[in-house]
């Protein structure tokens, strides 16, 4: 073997290394994660377009490490799907979401929703219904106060199956978003024949109106669809008045972005929701 040779076969094996240990020692933090209550909820609010009040808020996990300092779910959860450890976590956001959203209701005397996102693996867990009514009785939260997000991937793989989760959960009485909507699996099949709710169109669709002209018939399209479908449509990743105003004329009932409040605290949202239910 020639030294050139030798000596990029070593650099190369050695980068691997690197991010291999870099991902060990990620695992390693996250699985500790959990016990060391290193995990936070934050809530962004969705807001009703008619009535111009917040509806209800999406929970969305933050990690707070020591080390990494807060970490975004971007970050982690991949690993943790890919590992296994988001049925614990995926967990733990479930029971800790109904519990702070019926502290929430009771602060505040409000009606107050909750979306929770789920994971594929989650999605595909035997216990997730058990899981689901321990975190409903323990927290006290009425089920049709919680709205699951799952995305198109999840329920296109196994069909039966998937109907047969979203009945049960259906049967409770909560509710079934399909999240990201409009980048994943093209058929449009499912929409009719699984027991949904609303559609979140994707903030890749909205950050381009009103300016984009395929964003905007794309938008549109949904919201007919959405409609013609008995689901009701929430955006997501609204930023600027603009967006707010088509959206409005084309008769979105939800919506959700950094223009109202990025993800914040539960006190935070609770001070959010005491001072600005009205916009
Ligand atoms: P997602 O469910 O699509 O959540 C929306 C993401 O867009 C959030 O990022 C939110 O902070 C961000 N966002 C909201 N409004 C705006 C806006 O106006 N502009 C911009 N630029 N961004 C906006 P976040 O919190 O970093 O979460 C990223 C993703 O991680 C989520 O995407 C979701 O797929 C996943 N995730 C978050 N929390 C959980 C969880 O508890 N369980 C699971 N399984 N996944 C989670
Ligand atoms: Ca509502
Ligand atoms: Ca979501
Ligand atoms: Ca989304």
């Amino acid at each position: 073997v020639k030294q050139a040779g030798k000596n990029n076969y070593r650099f190369f094996s050695q980068e691997m290394n690197e991010s291999f240990l870099q991902e060990l020692e990620l695992e390693a933090k996250l699985r500790r994660a959990l016990d060391r209550k290193e995990f936070i909820l934050y809530y962004q609010p969705q807001i009703d377009i008619q009535e111009n009040t917040v509806d209800g808020v999406e929970a969305l996990i933050r990690w707070d490490n020591d080390e990494l300092g807060l970490v975004s779910p971007g970050q982690f959860i991949p690993l943790a799907e890919r590992t296994g450890l988001i049925l614990e976590i995926g967990n733990w956001v479930l029971q800790r979401a109904c519990c702070e959203t019926k502290f929430m209701q009771e602060k505040t005397g409000m009606d107050l929703e909750i979306a929770v996102n789920l994971s594929p693996r989650q999605f595909k867990d035997k216990e997730l219904i058990d899981k689901v009514d321990n975190a409903l009785d323990q927290s006290g939260l009425a089920p049709h106060y919680l709205t699951l997000e799952i995305t198109e991937s999840i329920i296109m793989e196994d069909i039966d199956q998937s109907i047969e989760t979203l009945m049960q959960l259906k049967e409770r009485g909560i509710n079934i978003s399909v999240d990201d909507f409009g980048t994943g699996y093209s058929s449009l099949n499912y929409l009719s024949t699984y027991p949904l709710d609303e559609l979140k169109i994707d903030r890749s669709f909205i950050m381009d109106i009103p300016a984009d002209e395929e964003k905007v018939s794309i938008s549109k399209a949904v919201i007919n669809l959405a409609h013609a479908l008995n689901l009701t449509v929430t955006a997501e990743g609204v930023e600027e008045y603009e967006q707010i105003k088509f959206l409005k004329e084309n008769e979105c009932e939800r919506l959700q972005g950094y223009y109202y409040s990025k993800p914040v605290p539960r006190d935070s949202m609770l001070h959010f929701l005491e001072y600005k239910n009205n916009f």
